[in-house]
């Protein structure tokens, strides 16, 4: 066995059968900058996984590295509880100069354990404290995490991939899909769920969506949809919780998502890119919200100096250089391409996204009728073999949706535009590979 394949095969071993990306991309990571990764067997890929869509600057950025280079250098404590700090108040003066001006002026921020989930859990536990209420409305389709509240919140009835926990009074609406129409039909049943006096259930204490559904095979929802809800949830007073946990920093062509509407949610929960590649996670809100007694959420983890200093420096490079901007011309840019290819490459059932947020979903190419659409049936096997034929020809992509039958492209917003057409080119020779 070379040194690469006793890792492969030691990890396999000893690791949770649970085990995600390490099952379908056997691959040894030793070196990383920008869009590539070098395995330990000398092979480089193209990363359009991003770490989940975490990396938007890429791997190990220049300026990334430097800012985490200058706390260590300066001796700065790394481990501070909640601390106030100098690298926690440059984030926070950082963090909120992007904010959408309304949500600005009044923010509270609440630092939550390192991981999006964490957030997720901490912004159910403040528009329940805020409310008094205690049900939760999410949507079909929806991921929010693998902690209890949201995992409940993940997915729907019909999504057998999760365990469903039960929530009080929980509230499970469609997404606002399949065109304008779709989400008008959506948002009618969003509304007279709510306001069914048959239905004896108390209003929920917050509602929760993903602008754009990542996990859940790339949904952008209309804008019109996003309108609608803020709407609904503010006539009746229900708290507007918006996961920006993927969508945030600039990835959808927007610095935030729900900018592409206009609207201002109450709660943001903030993941992912907001460490510049380290664990950081946070909600920000309304300060009305900001009715927690004293220590009432808390946690270890919530001072990540280094997670800060990496988060500063990335969500400046972000704005100082316009990356949001770019993401929405090369993701149009993009998404053509791959509208083009589904022309000779019936193996596309269609091909969905927001700025660098791509999804092509791959269905049956025997039974696609005339023209992308999703009524072809979603086909694993061919997503699983168009994953492999791409890992083949050095290019790293994730496979998302209900069936695992959209192939995810997250390629960091520092993206030439030589590296998209290398991308493009390398999964369209995939698809014609996994077609044969
Ligand atoms: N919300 C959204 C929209 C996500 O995409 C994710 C992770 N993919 C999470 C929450 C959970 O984040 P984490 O995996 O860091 O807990």
């Amino acid at each position: 066995l070379s040194a690469h394949e006793g890792i492969l095969r030691r990890q396999s071993l000893r690791e949770s059968a649970a085990r995600t990306y390490a099952r379908s991309l056997p691959i040894v990571p030793v070196r990383a900058r920008g869009l590539t990764i070098e395995g330990a067997d000398g092979r480089r890929y193209l990363d359009c996984l991003s770490g989940a869509g975490t990396l938007a600057l890429g791997h190990n950025h220049p300026v990334v590295l430097e800012a985490i280079k200058k706390v260590i250098d300066s001796g700065a404590p790394l481990h501070v509880l909640d601390l106030a700090t100098p690298v926690k108040d440059a984030f926070t003066t950082e963090l909120f100069a992007t904010l959408p001006g309304r949500f600005a002026d009044d923010a509270r921020i609440q630092f939550c354990g390192p991981a999006g989930t964490d957030a997720v859990e901490a912004a159910f536990k403040l528009v329940r404290a805020a409310t008094g209420r205690s049900g939760l409305l999410a949507f079909t389709g929806a991921y929010h995490g693998m902690t209890a509240g949201a995992l409940a919140a993940s997915g729907g009835a019909e999504d057998v991939r999760v365990t469903r926990l039960p929530f009080p009074q929980d509230y499970r609406c469609p997404f606002g899909i399949g065109g304008e129409a779709g989400a008008r039909t959506a948002a009618r049943w969003t509304e007279s769920l709510l306001d069914d006096p048959k239905s004896g259930t108390p209003a929920p204490a917050g509602m929760i969506l993903e602008p754009v559904q990542g996990e859940g095979g790339v949904n952008p929802a209309p804008d019109g949809w996003m309108r609608r809800m803020r709407e609904i949830t503010e006539d009746r007073s229900i708290p507007l919780i918006a996961d920006e946990v993927q969508t945030g920093v600039g990835r959808t062509g927007a610095f935030w998502a729900v900018e592409h509407s206009g609207i201002v949610p109450d709660v943001m929960v903030l993941s992912k890119a907001i460490g510049g590649s380290l664990p950081l996670a946070v909600i920000v809100y309304r300060s009305g919200l900001d009715t927690w007694q004293p220590g009432a959420h808390a946690g270890t983890f919530r001072g990540n100096q280094l997670a800060m200093a990496a988060g500063t420096a990335t969500l400046a490079y972000v704005r100082e250089n316009g990356l949001a901007e770019r993401a929405g011309v090369l993701g149009d840019r993009m998404l053509a391409s791959l509208r083009s290819l589904a022309a000779g490459h019936p193996c596309i059932g269609d091909v969905r996204g927001r700025g660098l947020m791509i999804g092509v979903e791959v269905v049956d190419p025997e039974t696609r009728p005339r023209g992308t659409g999703t009524e072809a049936p979603p086909d694993p096997v061919l997503a699983l073999a168009v994953q492999q034929e791409c890992l083949r020809r050095g290019l790293i992509v994730e496979l998302g949706g209900r069936h695992s039958t959209v192939v995810r492209l997250l390629p960091p917003l520092t993206l030439t535009d030589e590296q998209a057409t290398a991308v493009i080119d390398r999964l369209a020779d995939a698809l014609a590979a996994a077609e044969r």
